[in-house]
């Protein structure tokens, strides 16, 4: 049986405040966004899996809320002893070089800058000066990826940093429908476009694969399959081991449909063709639509099982 206390990459939300609000926005961060409180934050540690290989932090922009991510750093190198890496993905918009100094020094070995994209206020605008901040503290700038490219992240330690952003050929091959895009109407519509089957998506969640970490999302304490996020988690990371939710969805079948990265045959299993999913991905325009579907109207999330099918109303 596979031991979920071991897992390779978990990407946390430890808090949806920024100081940017910006228009394609998945999880609607924001000077207004939500926030967990501090307690929540150590019992979230407290329930992660004992060996962790990296571990994202992220937001909103976990530098609008520093007390709580030094709290939380503070904790994570008490539980891990300095075995997980620790990622750290940013604006970029409140680094200073005292801040830096005590991420360094809290146990950050690699940043990430997420905002070089035109959706962003700042657009890149620090990058040049960021550089330089990070060349200061012998922080290497040569190394590009290694959220996807695992021989980057495990067993790498040194200290790092990369930039990138949204656009539609990289990363998110389009925004999600999610949080701000939706409402703002610039998620991407295109049924055929699997965003399941990418990083971020759910693909490997549960197994890993050959070019993708096995990672997990918490949305502040939902516990996800990928980064967008189902129509209701899969669990509580306040309250439950995120070891013992993976073990219960392993070996379900819709589970391990989206671990491969398969959203359009997850509800086979249940006697939802995938004909069906199909057809209505592409009234839907886009494959998380159908699967918030899925879990609205077929799939019940806690008890896992078919849901009733509904009586129509006379
Ligand atoms: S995309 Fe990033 S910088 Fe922009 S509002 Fe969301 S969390 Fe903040
Ligand atoms: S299809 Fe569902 S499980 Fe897959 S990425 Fe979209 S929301 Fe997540």
């Amino acid at each position: 049986m596979k031991d979920f206390n071991h897992i390779e990459s978990v990407y946390w939300v430890f808090t949806q405040l920024c100081n940017d609000k910006c228009d394609h926005c998945y999880n609607l961060s924001g000077p207004q966004g939500s926030r967990i409180s501090e307690e929540d934050c150590l019992n979230i540690i407290e329930n992660l899996p004992d060996s962790v290989e990296r571990l994202i932090l992220s937001g909103g922009e976990p530098l609008a809320e520093r007390k709580k991510l030094y709290l939380i750093l503070d904790k994570l190198k008490e539980k891990y002893q300095g075995k997980t890496q620790i990622m750290l993905q940013t604006n970029g918009d409140l680094l200073t070089d005292e801040i830096l100094d005590t991420l360094i020094e809290k146990g950050v070995t690699r940043f990430d800058i997420a905002s070089i994209d035109r959706y962003h206020k700042a657009a890149g605008g620090r990058l040049m000066q960021l550089a330089e901040l990070f060349e200061s503290r012998g922080v290497n700038g040569d190394d590009k990826d290694p959220l996807v490219r695992k021989e980057n992240y495990l067993h790498n330690y040194s200290l790092s940093w990369g930039y990138w952003g949204a656009n539609e050929d990289m990363w998110l091959g389009g925004n999600w429908a999610r949080g701000r895009a939706m409402q703002k109407n610039i998620w991407k519509k295109d049924p055929d476009h699997n965003f399941c089957a990418i990083l971020s998506g759910a693909v490997g969640f549960l197994n890993g694969g050959d070019n993708i970490p096995q990672e997990i999302s918490i949305q502040l304490w939902k516990i996800n399959p990928c980064c967008p996020g189902t129509k209701e988690a899969l669990g509580d990371a306040r309250k439950e081991k995120v070891a013992d939710v993976l073990l219960r969805l392993s070996g379900n079948p819709v589970f391990e449909m989206l671990d491969k990265g398969d959203p359009y045959k997850m509800g086979e299993s249940v006697g939802i063709s995938e004909s069906h999913a199909r057809k209505r991905c592409g009234e839907l325009k886009n494959v998380c639509l159908w699967c918030d579907e899925f879990f609205e109207k077929h799939y019940d999330m806690s008890k896992l099982e078919k849901k009733a099918a509904e009586v129509p109303k006379v």
